[in-house]
This record gives structure tokens, sequence and C-alpha cells, in this order.
């Protein structure tokens, strides 16, 4: 997977994307990244790339040139016949999941293009972008944070990134469950114990224990997901009776 950034900050991105599992991707190449200064295309001797709203209104906004020179840069270095995923992040776009990440983790190349300030001129998102994507119904001051966020939760399920590839798959979201509650050593803290089944050694118990879990929780915190949860006829029964009772 490579990741070309077009950006304002490239060292943000570049330290956000340095350490523990992504910083050790980058280094077996599992994944690149590519940060690209749209400053360095500006087309004003102070290097400056944003100017006033027309129309009046408070804030700057960013220029179309600089922003279309930095992507035909990036452009012109990817080799790919397949159309390239322009990602521009801001909050008007469609809101980020981990569907999303898993349809975007099967491109090679993924641009994004991260707005600051009002954001960006209009002219130049309709010609480059392909995608518009928030992460959430807020407004931040920049599209850097936004971009690492999708850059992490992609690179999760490119192959070999994780140690287990298992685990990305049966995470939360994954078939629009969250997932059930997780243990570690000691067996006792606080006087609370860990589940019994846990410690049973029993797969086919502890594999239907977390299942429910799974359900309980989702149902406890996340209802608006079951709708497109894929549950047998008695998980379905299971689940109405946790609605009903309430828990
Ligand atoms: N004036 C814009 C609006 O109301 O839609 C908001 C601009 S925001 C202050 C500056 C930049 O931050 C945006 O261009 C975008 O790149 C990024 N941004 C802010 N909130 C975001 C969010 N929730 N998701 C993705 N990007 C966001």
């Amino acid at each position: 997977m490579n990741y070309h950034v077009l950006t304002l900050f490239p060292e943000m991105i570049e330290q956000g994307l340095n350490t523990s599992i992504l910083g050790r991707a980058r280094e077996k190449d599992l994944i690149t990244l590519q940060t690209i200064n749209i400053r360095d295309f500006s087309e004003n001797k102070h290097l400056k790339v944003d100017d006033y709203p027309y129309g009046g209104g408070a804030g700057m906004v960013m220029q179309a040139g600089p922003v279309y020179k930095a992507y035909e840069h990036v452009k012109n270095q990817i080799a790919t016949e397949k159309p390239l995923r322009v990602i521009y992040l801001t909050p008007q776009g469609k809101v980020f999941t981990q569907a999303m990440a898993e349809e975007f983790a099967m491109e090679q190349d993924l641009v994004f293009l991260c707005g600051h300030y009002e954001g960006i001129d209009e002219r130049v998102l309709e010609k480059i972008v392909t995608d518009n994507v928030s992460i959430g119904d807020y407004v931040l001051t920049g599209g850097e944070l936004p971009s690492m966020v999708m850059m992490d939760a992609i690179s999760r399920l490119v192959p070999g990134v994780l140690n287990n590839d298992v685990s990305a798959e049966i995470e939360s979201f994954h078939d629009n469950l969250l997932e059930y509650p997780q243990y570690t050593r000691p067996e006792e803290f606080m006087g609370e114990k860990v589940p019994d089944v846990l410690l049973s050694g029993h797969h086919a118990n502890i594999e239907k224990w977390r299942r429910e879990q799974s359900i309980l929780r989702t149902v406890q915190r996340r209802p608006d997901l079951l709708e497109g949860a894929n549950l047998t006829d008695k998980e379905k029964r299971l689940m109405k009776e946790m609605l009903s009772e309430g828990v």
C-alpha cells in the first residue's frame, strides 16, 4: 500500500506514522508514505497558498493552483491502470467506517488531500477528488489527523501489517458487531475474576460465550449496528430477548 499525502504540514504526518505497528510496517515496506508539501507549489514569491474568500466571510481559503500542481506532481509518479483514488478529508464527506477501510485497503495507491483554514477552492476539488470522507460530525482545524486516522485503520488490513491476520477479522465492526470483552493476567483483579469459561480450555464454549457477549455488547452500546449484523435465527431470538429485557 502506497500513501501519498498532500498537506501543508508534512512533518505532522511523518511523525504520526513513524512508531509502533505502522512504523514497523513502513520499515518492512508493507506500506510506504510520501508527503507532498503543497506550499512547495505556491505561485507566490512569499510562498502563500491561501487567500480571502470571494464574497467575504471569515478565514482564508486554500488556492486551487498549488493544490492542483501538487496533485499533478504525485499523479505523474504513480503507474496505475486503475483510476487513482484521491480522498479529500472534509466534514462534508461520507463518514468513515470499517467497511470503507476494507474497500480502500484493496487499492495499491491512495492519495489524501488535507485541507486547512476554511477549506479548499471548490474548483480544484471538483477536478481531482474521487472520494469525500469525514471522520465524524465535528470540525477539526485540518485534514492531517483525519488522514492519519484513515491510514491507521486501512494499514491494519494490509496483509502482514498485523502479526496475527485473524485479529483484524474478528474485531469490532467486522460483521456489524462490537468485539467481546477481553481479559489477561492476573486471574483476579480487585476482587473481580476472569469469567470461568475463558479458563476452561473448552474452545467451542469459549467461542459461544464470545459471540453472545459480542451481541450483548452491541445491543447495549451500539444497537444501531444490529440491523446490518449477520445473525442466525437463534441469535436473532437472543438479541430480541436482550432488547426486550432492556439489558
Ligand atoms: N469550512 C469547512 C466546512 O465548514 O465544511 C471546514 C474547514 S476545516 C476548519 C479545515 C479542514 O479540516 C478541512 O478542509 C478538512 O480537510 C479538515 N477537516 C475538518 N474536520 C474534518 C472532519 N470531521 N473529517 C475530515 N476532515 C476534516
